[in-house]
């Protein structure tokens, strides 16, 4: 997929392709309606869904004023869990690279897959507070204005 399409662009080229978004498990209300494109693209790549809003602080959690969904944030796994590979699984990098090529259509603030973290400010760092995402893709939304 080429980067630097828009939101409506990306959205149409998905909806020629995949047809419907699809919904999270926790239902659209349970993630900001912002990151439902991403999402959608990465599990019409057969990946499953580990989650979308968790009662608690940070992106799952929702805005940082109410705590309660939608979340800003999702979490993406396989059924071989990354062979715990992490960054070194191709599939999960593929769509963690894909992820980052598209972050401004896609209202995307950060990545974290494997040991690696990539965030707006930031770009590619170490990533070395957990191993969870060794089998899964975190991906956080951006609060911006649009939406
Ligand atoms: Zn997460």
């Amino acid at each position: 997929m080429p980067s630097r399409l828009s939101y409506p662009e990306l959205l149409q080229r998905y909806r020629r392709k995949h047809g419907a978004l699809v919904e999270p498990r926790q239902g659209f209300a349970s993630l900001h309606p912002s990151l439902h494109l991403a999402y959608s693209l990465g599990r019409v790549r057969g990946f499953t869904d580990l989650g979308t809003y968790v009662p608690k602080p940070g992106d799952h959690g929702g805005s940082p004023s109410k705590r309660r969904p939608p979340a800003w944030a999702f979490d993406l796994g396989r059924k071989d869990r990354f062979l715990f590979k992490g960054w070194d699984y191709l599939k999960a990098r593929r769509l963690a690279l894909l992820y980052v090529a598209n972050y401004k259509a896609l209202n995307i603030e950060y990545v974290i897959l494997g040991r690696r973290i990539w965030s707006r400010s930031n770009g590619w760092q170490p990533f070395t507070r957990d191993s969870s995402h060794d089998f899964h893709v975190h991906v956080s939304g951006h609060h911006g204005e649009v939406w």
